[in-house]
């Protein structure tokens, strides 16, 4: 079986996958897609959604924005429980999640290690030209909050009725902020 750095490098000179920002040496986990992955990934979302909302009655579509006011991510808990412990290598700066390391030394270099300190795992932003707290603004870390605020708007929009998950007779795969068909 071929390992991973044999497969990304495949990825790259195929024109699937590339580094973000390579030339300035990347950005962790970002990625970009080539001329053929661009492809392989219209392909793929367009048959999932052939299959997940054209094909079916009782589900719609909807695409939200990535940025919602920030009284959606209080209200949702976000903002206050959204959090991971995290501690950063002293030498090589580098930063683990604290539960994810078993040593109390750097993984990487051996070097020293801060305390743990909890992170908000948003990304944070500023609507605005001023950044000041009243224009704090976070790109959205749960896609399906979308669907809840956005509710009542499709559900007028739609016509649809919201199943009801205590009727036995609907089958299992009817998650219950699915919209439903109506029987009459
Ligand atoms: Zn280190």
């Amino acid at each position: 079986m071929a390992d991973m750095e044999t497969i990304v490098n495949l990825c790259k000179a195929r024109g699937f996958i590339f580094q973000s920002s390579e030339i300035y040496g990347g950005i962790g986990s970002t990625w970009d897609y080539g001329p053929l992955g661009v492809e392989l990934k219209r392909n793929v979302k367009e048959a999932w959604w052939r299959e997940m909302i054209a094909r079916r009655d009782d589900v719609v579509g909807l695409d939200a924005a990535i940025i919602m006011h920030p009284k959606v991510w209080e209200t949702s808990g976000h903002v206050a429980n959204f959090t991971d412990p995290l501690v950063d290598c002293k030498g090589c700066k580098m930063r683990y999640r604290a539960d994810d390391i078993e040593s109390d030394v750097c993984p990487s270099c051996g070097g020293e290690l801060t305390e743990a300190r909890q992170f908000n795992c948003m990304f944070q932003t500023y609507m605005g030209p001023v950044q000041d707290a009243a224009s704090v603004t976070y790109l959205r870390p749960e896609t399906a909050q979308g669907i809840f605020v956005n509710f009542v708007n499709v559900q007028q929009a739609t016509r649809k009725k919201r199943h009801r998950p205590d009727r036995q007779e609907l089958p299992k795969r009817d998650h219950p902020w699915q919209f439903h068909v109506p029987d009459a």
